[in-house]
């Protein structure tokens, strides 16, 4: 099937240095700010954000990571029947999120259903004193109130047509396709 680059390995690099400027911009720096990036390649989006707000401003942002599959509205019983626990750190702790100025992190931004369920979680763990949102890529189609507040890019897309994210933490290179699926 035909796909097509939208966005390569320097694209990505200069979206999240974009946004990681953009974060600091907002918050006027980084005090109680917390990344939590929506598994699984949220999580790796996050941790680069991470790095490049510490290179600029010398200091460090805590980093949790989502996982919002029992949250979702949308999914077969099924699936949700053998959850395990919706949200906790990769090794069972996790960064406290009370009071915390929240910017959650996910690959591709759709419905929206994902982060509604993501908000949900997080206010389960303790209530933050705000959530932001950041995107790699917003393909459109919401059907929820909800805005990214930091868009690496935006792609209209049709239903029928699919975003591939590849991360180099996981892939074999850093890549955003578009190919009809
Ligand atoms: P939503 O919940 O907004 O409908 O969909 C967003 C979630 O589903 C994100 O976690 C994202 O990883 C995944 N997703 C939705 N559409 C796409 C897509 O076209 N490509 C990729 N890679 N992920 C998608
Ligand atoms: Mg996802």
């Amino acid at each position: 099937a035909e796909q097509h680059v939208i966005m390569d390995e320097i694209a990505i690099r200069r979206a999240l240095t974009r946004i990681a400027h953009e974060i600091l911009e907002r918050n006027k720096g980084i005090e109680d700010c917390m990344l939590v990036g929506i598994r699984r390649r949220g999580v790796f989006l996050a941790k680069r954000l991470a790095q490049r707000i510490e290179e600029i401003e010398n200091a460090s942002i805590p980093v949790g990571e989502l996982d919002v599959t029992a949250y979702r509205d949308d999914l077969e019983e099924s699936i949700l029947k053998d959850e395990s626990p919706p949200a906790s750190g990769a090794d069972g702790a996790y960064p406290p999120t009370r009071g915390k100025r929240i910017i959650l992190i996910d690959d591709v931004l759709y419905t929206g259903r994902t982060i509604r369920a993501g908000m949900d979680a997080l206010m389960d763990m303790g209530r933050p004193q705000s959530i932001q949102l950041a995107v790699l890529v917003d393909r459109g189609h919401r059907e929820l109130p909800i805005r990214p507040d930091y868009v690496g890019k935006n792609v209209p897309t049709s239903k029928l047509e699919q975003i591939e994210v590849t991360l180099t933490e996981i892939d074999t290179k850093d890549q955003v396709v578009i190919f009809q699926g």
